[in-house]
């Protein structure tokens, strides 16, 4: 198939936009970015849809102070953050106020996707936005999220974005024409991989931090991102963010940058959210039988297969299922909390009445809300 063909029912365009692409020696780079704006006003012209991801908040903000040489604690990049948010949000709105159309700004933190309440008020948010033709311009919120709440970086929000807004393309705009076969610091012949059909080993170790951009993420964040992305069903692209007229190219199906080719058997939204969103709470080791199940049978979990319980969760708290050999297996949301399962594991359904007192559920974990997947493994 032909790139064309692979993204000619793509609608909906989520666009990533990094640090490296957006910025330069002088701040932000508004040539660049009018330059890019002009492609997705060109874009929503032809009918598609735009989401923005963009990063450049911090390295706006710390041109301003005028810093040079990277920030030192959390505390200095917050606040340049702050700074810099404003000024970002400002251009964009700039940029696309020439041609009549509006920006919105959302910062989220990692906490926000995990709570499913909010995970579908942000959707319900965006999708308004999205009828109403105004442009969603998203950051993560910085000047709040740290250690346990922040994204990593702007690479993974975005892996998370797809799912909320189900896009059908995700764009990753950086300052390397797309992922190399080998190292292009190093290598003369290094060359772009045009498309990748499966993430292998091979594809991963091409992906090292070395071969990528300033920004935080680097190649290998992509490639982690893109493991998420196309495990929803979604194709995904890297590719240089000032190359002109590069969003308009990639949509028409030119062959610029790596697309990665979405899978085959992907996981439907509920289970991306629990696969790659949230965050495990516990460990449930199970047996043989139970992986058998699990993995060859498509079935639920059981309080006979669990062999051992570690952590300190509560119903509904994601928790990973292991084999003997410690392998991932699954990651679910769990019926029982730790305690409760310590005290069934390896019984059958018929005791746990007798056992609790009560039985609310035969599973310990529903095969619905469970996702089995080897790229879980990442996580
Ligand atoms: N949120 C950060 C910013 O706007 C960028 C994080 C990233 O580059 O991944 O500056």
């Amino acid at each position: 198939m032909t790139r064309k063909e692979i993204l000619k029912d793509v609608k909906k365009v989520l666009i990533k936009i990094g640090s490296a692409v957006l910025s330069g020696d002088n701040g932000l780079d508004l040539n660049i970015i009018e330059q890019l704006v002009d492609d997705m006003v060109d874009l929503k012209k032809q009918g598609y849809h735009i989401v923005i991801v963009t990063s450049g908040a911090i390295a706006s903000g710390k041109h301003r102070m005028g810093i040079s040489g990277p920030l030192k604690s959390m505390p200095q990049k917050q606040a340049a953050a702050a700074i810099g948010q404003g000024r970002l949000m400002r251009v964009y709105s700039n940029a696309f106020g020439k041609h009549g159309i509006y920006v919105a700004q959302i910062l989220l933190t990692m906490s926000d996707l995990t709570d499913r309440k909010r995970f579908l008020n942000i959707r319900n948010t965006l999708t308004t936005l999205m009828e109403w033709g105004v442009i969603p311009v998203i950051n993560e919120n910085d000047t709040v999220a740290v250690d346990e709440i922040k994204f990593g970086d702007n690479d993974q929000l975005a892996a998370m974005i797809a799912n909320i807004t189900e896009t059908h393309l995700l764009i990753n705009l950086t300052n390397t024409d797309g992922l190399y076969d080998r190292n292009p610091n190093r290598s003369k012949k290094a060359k772009v991989i045009p498309i990748v059909s499966e993430i292998s080993d091979v594809i991963e170790q091409a992906a090292t931090d070395e071969t990528s951009d300033v920004g935080s993420g680097g190649m290998k964040s992509k490639v982690l991102a893109a493991k998420k992305v196309t495990a929803f069903g979604i194709p995904y692209i890297i590719a240089a963010g000032k190359e002109k007229g590069i969003l308009r190219d990639l949509c028409a199906g030119k062959e610029r940058g790596t697309l990665f080719l979405p899978m085959k058997e992907h996981l439907n939204s509920r289970k991306y959210w629990i696969a790659f969103t949230l965050r495990s709470r516990g460990k449930l080791t199970v047996d043989d039988g139970a992986k058998k199940a699990l993995i060859e049978e498509g079935k639920s979990l059981l309080p006979s297969g669990v062999i051992d319980v570690e952590g300190d969760f509560h119903v509904g708290d994601p928790v990973l299922c292991l084999d003997t050999g410690g392998k991932i297996l699954a990651k679910g949301l769990t019926n029982y909390g730790a305690e409760e399962v310590r005290k069934i594991m390896g019984l059958k359904t018929s005791r746990i009445q007798q056992v609790l007192g009560y039985k609310d559920y035969d599973e310990v974990i529903h095969r619905d809300n469970m996702a089995v997947d080897k790229e879980l493994q990442h996580k």
